[in-house]
Protein backbone atom coordinates (compact mmCIF):
# COMPACT_ATOMS: atom_id res chain seq x y z
CA UNK A 1 0.00 0.00 0.00
CA UNK A 2 0.77 3.25 -0.84
CA UNK A 3 0.26 6.87 -0.01
CA UNK A 4 -1.75 8.84 -3.12
CA UNK A 5 0.03 11.63 -4.69
CA UNK A 6 -1.83 14.14 -3.40
CA UNK A 7 -1.28 13.52 0.06
CA UNK A 8 2.32 12.72 -0.43
CA UNK A 9 2.07 16.24 -2.26
CA UNK A 10 1.18 17.96 0.43
CA UNK A 11 3.30 15.83 3.08
CA UNK A 12 6.09 16.72 1.43
CA UNK A 13 5.04 20.82 1.42
CA UNK A 14 4.51 20.50 4.44
CA UNK A 15 8.25 19.27 5.37
CA UNK A 16 9.56 21.40 3.32
CA UNK A 17 8.42 24.62 5.08
CA UNK A 18 9.28 22.84 7.98
CA UNK A 19 12.90 22.49 7.17
CA UNK A 20 12.70 26.34 6.05
CA UNK A 21 11.90 27.11 9.54
CA UNK A 22 14.81 24.71 11.10
CA UNK A 23 17.33 26.29 8.48
CA UNK A 24 16.32 29.66 9.58
CA UNK A 25 16.12 28.89 13.78
CA UNK A 26 19.33 27.33 13.10
CA UNK A 27 20.66 31.22 11.70
CA UNK A 28 19.52 32.92 14.64
CA UNK A 29 20.53 30.46 16.93
CA UNK A 30 24.35 30.91 15.80
CA UNK A 31 23.80 34.61 16.06
CA UNK A 32 22.54 34.41 19.50
CA UNK A 33 25.47 32.42 20.58
CA UNK A 34 27.86 34.39 22.75
CA UNK A 35 30.78 32.93 21.60
CA UNK A 36 30.30 33.94 18.42
CA UNK A 37 30.42 37.28 18.77
CA UNK A 38 34.44 37.88 17.82
CA UNK A 39 34.78 40.77 19.85
CA UNK A 40 34.45 39.29 22.93
CA UNK A 41 38.13 37.69 22.53
CA UNK A 42 39.54 41.25 22.86
CA UNK A 43 37.01 42.11 26.25
CA UNK A 44 38.32 42.27 29.55
CA UNK A 45 34.72 40.77 30.55
CA UNK A 46 34.47 39.55 34.63
CA UNK A 47 34.07 36.58 35.65
CA UNK A 48 30.19 37.13 36.04
CA UNK A 49 30.02 38.04 32.24
CA UNK A 50 32.26 35.40 31.55
CA UNK A 51 29.73 33.14 33.40
CA UNK A 52 26.30 34.18 31.43
CA UNK A 53 28.28 33.79 27.72
CA UNK A 54 29.35 30.11 28.66
CA UNK A 55 25.53 29.20 29.86
CA UNK A 56 24.65 31.62 26.95
CA UNK A 57 26.66 29.56 24.51
CA UNK A 58 25.12 26.20 26.22
CA UNK A 59 22.09 26.85 25.66
CA UNK A 60 22.75 28.33 22.02
CA UNK A 61 24.73 24.73 21.50
CA UNK A 62 21.59 22.50 22.91
CA UNK A 63 19.11 24.26 21.31
CA UNK A 64 20.89 24.59 18.10
CA UNK A 65 21.53 19.95 18.46
CA UNK A 66 17.84 19.85 18.87
CA UNK A 67 17.36 21.70 15.68
CA UNK A 68 20.11 20.05 13.67
CA UNK A 69 18.27 16.68 14.94
CA UNK A 70 14.96 17.47 13.87
CA UNK A 71 16.09 19.48 10.66
CA UNK A 72 17.67 15.61 10.35
CA UNK A 73 14.35 14.08 10.50
CA UNK A 74 12.20 16.08 8.35
CA UNK A 75 15.36 15.74 5.30
CA UNK A 76 14.77 12.03 5.89
CA UNK A 77 10.93 12.27 6.31
CA UNK A 78 11.25 14.33 2.50
CA UNK A 79 13.98 11.72 1.14
CA UNK A 80 11.06 8.99 2.40
CA UNK A 81 8.26 10.96 0.62
CA UNK A 82 10.98 10.92 -2.87
CA UNK A 83 11.72 7.27 -3.15
CA UNK A 84 8.29 6.22 -2.16
CA UNK A 85 8.81 4.57 1.37
CA UNK A 86 6.87 7.44 3.24
CA UNK A 87 4.60 6.15 5.91
CA UNK A 88 6.48 2.82 6.21
CA UNK A 89 8.15 1.78 8.92
CA UNK A 90 11.82 1.72 7.93
CA UNK A 91 12.06 -0.84 11.00
CA UNK A 92 9.79 -4.20 10.23
CA UNK A 93 8.20 -1.98 6.52
CA UNK A 94 4.94 -2.24 7.71
CA UNK A 95 2.31 0.60 7.56
CA UNK A 96 2.65 3.59 10.30
CA UNK A 97 -0.65 4.51 11.64
CA UNK A 98 -2.14 7.75 10.10
CA UNK A 99 -2.79 9.09 13.26
CA UNK A 100 1.02 8.88 14.29
CA UNK A 101 1.87 10.54 11.22
CA UNK A 102 -0.74 13.55 11.76
CA UNK A 103 0.84 14.06 15.32
CA UNK A 104 4.71 13.98 13.72
CA UNK A 105 5.02 13.62 10.32
CA UNK A 106 8.29 12.63 10.36
CA UNK A 107 7.68 9.61 12.23
CA UNK A 108 9.84 6.55 10.72
CA UNK A 109 8.59 3.80 13.02
CA UNK A 110 5.43 2.15 13.41
CA UNK A 111 4.04 2.60 17.02
CA UNK A 112 5.58 -1.40 18.01
CA UNK A 113 8.85 -0.36 16.63
CA UNK A 114 8.70 2.55 18.57
CA UNK A 115 7.72 0.88 21.55
CA UNK A 116 10.56 -1.79 21.82
CA UNK A 117 13.08 1.31 20.29
CA UNK A 118 12.56 2.68 23.90
ZN1 LIG B 1 7.70 -1.28 12.62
Amino acid sequence: MQYPRNVLQSVFEYLKKLEGDLLKRKISLAKEDPFADTSRLNDNASDDTEAAEQNGHAQAVTLSEETSDSLKRVQQAMKRVDDGTYGKCVKCGEMIDTDRLGIDPTAELCVSCAKKAK
